[in-house]
Parts: structure tokens; sequence; C-alpha cells
């Protein structure tokens, strides 16, 4: 068990336990935004400062550009219709690519004003797309274009099938990771406001979602993160939230027991499931592109 630390029994039943971290790629500069696409076995994730989306070939494990220039996308989801969808810094909007290749644009502006840089992304059941925007894609020129906040604050919002966008959370400092528990009674949202303001603690707060499934109740704290911040997460479908953290993933059980740890030798910013059996955990940190198997499946 020497990749992982257990603080909770509940842990062992999650992780394989001979299976290692494995490192299936690096050069990049920073890694985000992992998204599992099973008709091509294929990963699509992003390398930011490098202006790129990679793809990984599970099947030989080549990783090939995908995309260059990519409007420095960060987050990407797979819709239920299987298209990739895509926060860009770059470009301050969403976007969708079609089957057939071309580039929709799900918003750019809210109240008549350029989103910050859009950052991670999910897809809900009703079709709606949800995403956070905070500002570090118009912090500097590392990971987008440095420019001033039109709309003065960090949200998360809300996409309709028919493009209306609705602020669903405005509450946050900077919003990032977001993700629904499997039953989609919750939307989880982390906090990195501490980049902006130094001793804010980096958390997860967990939303209840409405029984028309279109706007958020009073947060609850989830998670404080001991270990650097909490950037991207996932859960599996038995609603544990696996996070990404400074020292590795950590796991989060749904009554927010933090259960245990995958130590991870670089930063972690996001991560996913994938794998035909969605039993295999995806981690883009830093530099590299790791994996892990688990006795686990993703939601
Ligand atoms: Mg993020």
């Amino acid at each position: 068990m020497s990749d992982y630390v257990e603080r909770d029994p509940r842990f062992r039943a999650l992780i394989a336990g001979s299976a290692r971290l494995e490192r299936l790629w690096t050069g990049g500069r920073w890694l985000e935004g992992p998204a599992w696409f099973p008709a091509f076995r294929s990963l699509l994730f992003s390398d930011i400062p490098n202006d790129r989306i990679l793809r990984l070939d599970e099947a030989d494990g080549h990783v090939s550009v995908f995309r260059q220039p990519a409007g420095f996308a960060n987050g990407h989801t797979r819709d239920r219709a299987g298209r990739l969808v895509s926060c860009e810094h770059g470009n301050r909007r969403v976007t969708r690519t079609e089957h057939d290749g071309r580039i929709t644009v799900l918003a750019e502006r809210f109240g008549g004003h350029r989103f910050n840089s859009p950052n991670d992304v999910v897809a809900k059941s009703d079709g709606s797309i949800w995403f956070s925007d905070p500002t570090y894609g118009i912090d500097s020129d590392y990971e987008g274009h440095r420019a001033a906040s039109e709309i003065g604050a960090a949200h998360v919002y809300r996409i309709d099938p028919d493009g209306t966008v609705t602020a669903v959370a405005t509450d946050r400092v900077q919003p990032n990771g977001l993700a629904f528990s499997p039953d989609e009674t919750i939307l989880y949202i982390a906090d990195t406001g501490a980049t902006h303001r130094p001793g804010l603690p980096a958390t997860i707060h967990a939303y209840p979602v409405s029984a028309d499934g279109r706007s958020l109740g009073a947060p609850r704290l989830f998670a404080t993160c001991p270990a650097g911040l909490y950037d991207g997460f996932r859960l599996d479908s038995a609603g544990n939230l696996w996070t990404s953290t400074g020292e590795g993933v950590h796991v989060h059980a749904p009554d927010g027991a933090h259960l245990g740890t995958i130590l991870v030798p670089e930063v972690v910013a996001n991560l996913c499931f994938g794998g035909a059996k969605r039993n295999r955990l995806f981690i883009t940190a830093t530099t590299s592109l790791y994996a892990i198997y688990l006795h686990a499946n993703g939601a």
C-alpha cells in the first residue's frame, strides 16, 4: 500500500491493493481537464500553458496532439450525446465540439459582459451544462490572456439547452472544480480563493439542488483541504468524492470523512474516471498524466 495512506477502514474496499500508480506520460507544463471518451478508448486533457489539448489512446498508450491552438482550454467533459464540452480560458467561453468537428459556442457572455475564464464543467442529465468562472485565465498571459474581469466576480453558471445562462452560485471567491452527486441532488463546488486571498480556507462546499434541478440552496461545508488546494474532482457510483490536492488524490465519503489518500509525486490539478469499466482513475498532475485502477467505478 505504498502509494496509499489509509485514514478510515472504508478506504480499503475502494482500492485494488496490488494496483500501482502509473505515470502514463510526461512533458506538459500544467495539465488539466481530463475527459474520457469510451467509444474511442481515448482520454482528452489540456496542457494549458502550451495551449493544446492532448489525446491518450488507451489501446497503445500513445499520446498525441488533439488540438493546438486550443483557446487555452482548461476543463472538459463529455455531454450526454458523447460530445466534447470545453472551457476555454483564452477565448473566455464554453464550447462544444460537434460530431462533425465543428465548434459551437455554448456561452461567452453574462449580462453583456465577457466571462473571466471558464475553468471546469459538468453536464447534467437534463441537458444543462454547469461551469465555474474564476479568473486564472485572465490573471496572467501564462494560462490565457491577461485582462480585467468584466463581470467583477467569479460565479458558477448553468447553460440551458436553449442557450440561456443563469448564475447559480455567487457566494464563492474563486469557484473551481465542480461535480454532481450520482443522483444529482447535490452540486459540490471547490473554492481556490486562497490564491487571491491568503489565509482563506481551501474548501469544497455541498449545495443542495432544487427539486426542479435548476437552482441551488444554502451550502454546507463538505471538506477543508489540509494539503494545498482542491481543484478538480469527480464522484464514484457510491457517491464518494475523489479530489485533487497538493499531495495526491483525497477520497471522501458522502458524509465528508476523509477516507484515504493516493499519493502522487506532483501537484494534482484534476482527475476523471475512465476505461471500459470506469474503474481507472486518470490524474492530471502538473507536468504528467497518471492513472491507477480502483475497486470503485465512476458515477
Ligand atoms: Mg480547475
